[in-house]
């Protein structure tokens, strides 16, 4: 036999020998649920659409308890009415793929750089992920868009102009406590316009202006959205998916 046969021979052989053993690793069961994907308009179909442009029916005041004070804007989309205070889900959540849209004010002339449509998305109500115009609004850079507030500052910044629809696409893995003391922390992993810019951090407690973080022991907790001075900000196209854990 040729040096030529005895390799093919041996080459089909190794073939047929690393394909039996490839099967012992691949996995079939469970199937993933298929679902529709969203289309940047339209959620996933298995989502829970918090704002879809129509009502508020999914949130209530922070603080109040009531129906949002702020305005819901024939393109679709709610401004923040300030002084009126946050708004919240009427739904508690731990761990959650989140999608938001939104917008900075062109307005920006004459205000500080954290008053710029300053807002934030507080993941169980303590974690917030910073909202601000940080297109061209030099400011601590652990507190421009796209930041853990005061705890993780963004890879890169991926902001548009004011006045362009911005979207952030969050996975939070929500901390985890047992007999109130913390077991597991939290992550998040951010894409701001489609652009990775938080990798899996870890959440060191509740995102505070002053001082360092601490945990407090906590179960699901509503979505919440900031009410800061003094330029508004909108958001649309609102929706979340609820993400199962091993914890
Ligand atoms: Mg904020």
């Amino acid at each position: 036999m040729s040096k030529f046969k005895i390799s093919l021979l041996l080459f089909v052989f190794n073939l047929g020998f690393s394909q039996n053993e490839s099967l012992k690793t691949e996995i079939w069961e469970p199937v993933p649920e298929k679902i529709d994907a969203y289309n940047f308009n339209k959620a996933p179909s298995d989502a829970i659409v918090l704002f879809d442009g129509s009502d508020f029916s999914s949130w209530i005041g922070q603080y109040s308890n009531k129906t949002p004070e702020w305005k819901i804007n024939k393109d679709g989309s709610m401004t923040v009415i300030n002084g009126t205070g946050g708004i919240k889900t009427k739904k508690s959540f731990g761990s959650v793929q989140l999608h938001i849209e939104w917008k900075t004010n062109e307005t920006t002339e004459n205000y500080k750089p954290q008053q710029r449509s300053n807002s934030g998305i507080f993941l169980q109500q303590n974690y917030e992920l910073q909202v601000l115009d940080s297109y061209e609004n030099p400011t601590y850079v652990n507190g421009q868009a796209g930041s853990i507030y005061k705890q993780h500052i963004p890879l890169v910044n991926s902001s548009k102009k004011p006045g362009a629809w911005q979207s952030f696409d969050i996975v939070f893995n929500a901390p985890v406590f047992k007999n109130n003391k913390l077991v597991k922390p939290g992550y998040f992993t951010v894409f701001q316009n489609g652009v990775l810019i938080q990798n899996n951090v870890e959440i060191k407690g509740t995102t505070t202006n002053v001082g360092p973080s601490s945990y407090k022991s906590h179960g699901k907790l509503p979505l919440v959205l900031q009410d800061h001075p003094k330029i508004p900000v909108n958001f649309r196209n609102i929706w979340i998916r609820e993400l199962q854990t091993k914890d």
